[in-house]
């Protein structure tokens, strides 16, 4: 198995476990609001950080779910802007990286 094949693996287990808890997360946020209006107020408080949970858990799994296909068509482990092998302790580090380190750190130098 190569250490990519591994990564993949790792990859699906944690992708179900994000589909999971993206999942209990919309059904919590589905739930009708209490008809009391002091608990209603504190149910659309409670909701927010529920939502970012949500979102954050959706990016993930965009993330994961690219690394996978990345890992299909062979381009996995290569940094999408100069080309060039991530290093391994990065990608064990970062399993959804799409850029090696130095190219991670200039764009986030230029964000900035
Ligand atoms: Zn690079």
């Amino acid at each position: 198995m190569t250490s990519h094949q591994s990564i993949a693996l790792a990859l699906r287990a944690r992708l179900d476990e994000l589909t999971r808890r993206v999942g209990e997360l919309e059904a919590e946020l589905r739930e009708p609001l209490d008809a009391d209006f002091a608990e209603q107020a504190a149910a659309l408080q409670d909701d927010e950080p529920i939502a970012a949970l949500e979102s954050a858990g959706r990016d993930e799994i965009d993330r994961i779910r690219a690394a996978l296909a990345r890992i299909d068509d062979g381009s996995y482990g290569t940094c999408a802007t100069c080309g060039e092998d991530i290093v391994p302790a990065r990608l064990v580090a970062v399993p959804t990286a799409v850029q090696c380190a130095g190219c991670a750190g200039a764009t986030r130098s230029h964000r900035a």
